[in-house]
Order: structure tokens, then sequence, then C-alpha cells
């Protein structure tokens, strides 16, 4: 059984897969090293995700009966993967895609812990890898009364359209037997409705680390009642409002409407990291400088912030069991594991810094890191 690294390549396939009227089961198993560490934590994780799986089959009253079928024998298929020791190393998280009817059995390993999840559809369900696939720490919302987009991206890699609601609102015209006082409630309800499927689509990308930083664009009114509505955590990551056309504007457009405030935002965003290290290193307290320091502080779990030299690699060794991470070691000091040697372990470093909540920053405009190892962090406690 081969299992593929998720890149955009990758994605690209899955999106292309035409189920032509059978039903695709889409599994996403959540292996985050922090809570499923062992072996006995990550079976149990698979023995509820194919329980919720045969669950959905048994109330899935909207299928026809050869569907059900089908689908049994791909929950099937998924536990004899399992059951044969797939080889998980490495992987933070697993997305599969079964469909004998379409003849479809994909298994993808995600560098990312995502939540657990059993969706049944007309073809693979890949929102939660649109999010994976696209490089950036940056969340643009475009959003008007029936429509919202998320794009995702940075300045250099550019952005990509990886979400798209169109709630159809009616129009403002009266319509046949109903007073315009009612019907005018009838569409603030839905677009209440939309903006608050908005903000809940929001949250669960933030919890999934899938943006740092969040711009919306959009009409005023639209913008302004968006922003009443989000999330209190949602709130914290909101930098401001860009002037873009909401439904018709390219990547491309938002990219060039985005870049000024963007700019400035990581600029000052990148003084203040630099700011607290300086005086962290100063007083000895909570900051650390240069690989070995820092990656000892990583696997800790005690950085707040990452900070890189864009373009910095180095090699070394991760151990593919707890994800601890080192520039040198015969095995691992935490579960006495093999390592295995890799050309560049900065990868590994960000996604340690990603599971333990921390924000990492590219220091893009600022060139102070060159005294330091090109790597520094800043400290919880
Ligand atoms: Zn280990």
């Amino acid at each position: 059984m081969q299992i593929n690294q998720l890149n955009r390549e990758k994605l690209r396939e899955l999106a292309g897969i035409r189920a032509d009227g059978a039903k695709v089961l889409s599994l996403y198993l959540n292996l985050d090293p922090s809570e499923f560490a062992t072996g006995q934590a990550r079976a149990t994780e698979v023995r509820s995700l194919l329980d919720e799986a045969d669950r959905r089959l048994r109330n899935g009253d909207w299928l026809t009966h050869e569907q059900r079928a089908a689908l049994r024998q791909d929950v099937e298929r998924v536990r004899s993967l399992f059951s044969a020791g797939a080889d998980l190393k490495g992987a933070h998280a697993l997305a599969i895609f079964a469909s004998g009817q379409a003849g479809v059995f994909e298994v993808v390993k995600l560098p990312r812990p995502i939540e657990s999840e059993v969706v049944i559809d007309d073809g693979p369900y890949l929102e939660p890898l649109a999010d994976l696939a696209t490089v950036g720490d940056w969340a643009i919302l475009l959003v008007n009364r029936r429509m919202s987009r998320i794009l995702r991206g940075s300045r250099d890699a550019g952005f990509e359209e990886v979400f798209r609601l169109d709630d159809d609102v009616h129009g403002w015209h009266a319509q046949g037997g109903w007073s315009q006082a009612r019907y005018q409630r009838g569409i603030e309800k839905e677009i209440h409705d939309h903006l608050k499927r908005t903000s809940e689509v929001l949250l669960r990308r933030l919890r999934r680390g899938a943006f740092d930083l969040l711009l919306i664009g959009g009409p005023d009114e639209a913008v302004s009642a968006m922003c009443e509505r989000l999330h209190p955590y949602v709130k914290e990551r909101y930098v401001g409002r860009i002037e873009v056309d909401v439904e018709n504007s390219t990547a491309d457009q938002v990219r060039d409407a985005a870049a000024p405030l963007i700019e400035e935002t990581e600029r000052a965003r990148e003084r203040k990291a630099l700011d607290r290290l300086e005086e962290g290193l100063g007083t000895g307290g909570r900051a650390a400088a240069g690989l070995d320091d820092v990656l000892a502080e990583l696997n800790q779990r005690k950085v707040e912030i990452l900070m890189l030299d864009p373009g910095f690699t180095a090699p070394g060794v991760a151990c593919p069991q707890c994800g601890w991470t080192g520039t040198d070691a015969p095995s691992c000091p935490v579960d006495g594991g093999e390592v295995e040697r890799r050309d560049d372990i900065i990868e590994a470093a960000i996604q340690l810094a990603i599971v333990q909540s921390a924000e990492v920053i590219q220091m893009r405009h600022h060139a102070e890191l060159d005294n330091r190892g090109s790597i520094a962090a800043v400290l919880r406690f």
C-alpha cells in the first residue's frame, strides 16, 4: 500500500477525481504526536474513526442499497489497511479517500494534526487539505451579504482560494404574498445565518492552524457586521480591512490589494518579536538563539515565537515517533526509539512549533537573526 505525502500536485490529482454517481468515503485521522504518541492511543483513535464510519452507514437512509454495500466494503478495506500495520511514520494526520465503485483508494500523510472526521459525499472531501497544501500565514476573507470567499497565502507565495460559500440570499425586492416587513425579516435572518456560518468556518480553520492573521474585504456594512460576529479567538487575529471586489476579483488582485497592509503588519510583527528576543537574551530570560538552544526549547514545548531567516536549512535527526528533533543523537532521548537522519530539520522544527501553538515568523524585513545563527525563539516560561 503506497502512502503519499501531501503536496499541491497530489491535491490537484485528488480534486480531479470524478466519482460519476458513486459515493466516496473520506476519512481524516488525527495523529497529533502530543495526543497520540503511543501505539495504543493511535489504535483507539483508529477504532473510533471506523466505528463512526460504520454508524454513518447504518444511518445512511439517503444512500441507495448499492452505495451502502459498496461503502461497507470501502470501510473494510480501510480496516485491513490498519490491521496490516500501515506505516504512519512522520504523519501528524492521515487522509484516506476510498470508493471501490469509482476505483479510488488514496492514503495521504499530513504534516499537521487535523481533527478526525468521516465524510460520505459525491467526491473526496478535500477542504481540510486545501489549507495544508497552501503556504502562508494569511487568510483573507471576502464577504458580502450572500457570498464568502477565503484565500490563503503570503505575499511571496501568492494567494489561493481555499473556500467559497454562496448562501443565496434573495434580493431586496418584495415577493408575492409576503408583506415587505416580513420579507425583510426573512432576508435579515438569512444574512445573519450566512455571517454565522462564515464565522464558524474561520474558527475551525484557526483551530487547525490554517492561518495566523486575517484581513477582511467587502462592503462597509458587511465587514462591520462580520467583525461583530467573529469569535474572540479569530478577532484577535484580525488586522484590518482591504478594498476589493468580493465576488469577481482574482487571487492576484486580492494579493495586490492586501500587499501594503501585509507588509506594514509583517514589519511591525518582526520588530516586536526581535525586541522581545533581545530583551530576553539580554537578561538571560525567556529567549533562545542558535539552532541547538532553540531545538532544546522546542523539544520541551516552551516556545511562544519561533523566528527564522527565510531559506535557513540545517541537517540533523528527528524521531518519527514523538517528533523530538536535534542536530545529532544516536537515538531518541525521550523514548529511546530510532532517529531518522534528515538533510533539513528546519521543517521538523516548524512542525514542532506548530504543534505547541507557537507563532512562526520568517524574518523577511529585518536581518538581525544573521548574528544569532538564523534561528531564535521567544519562550513562554
Ligand atoms: Zn522519540
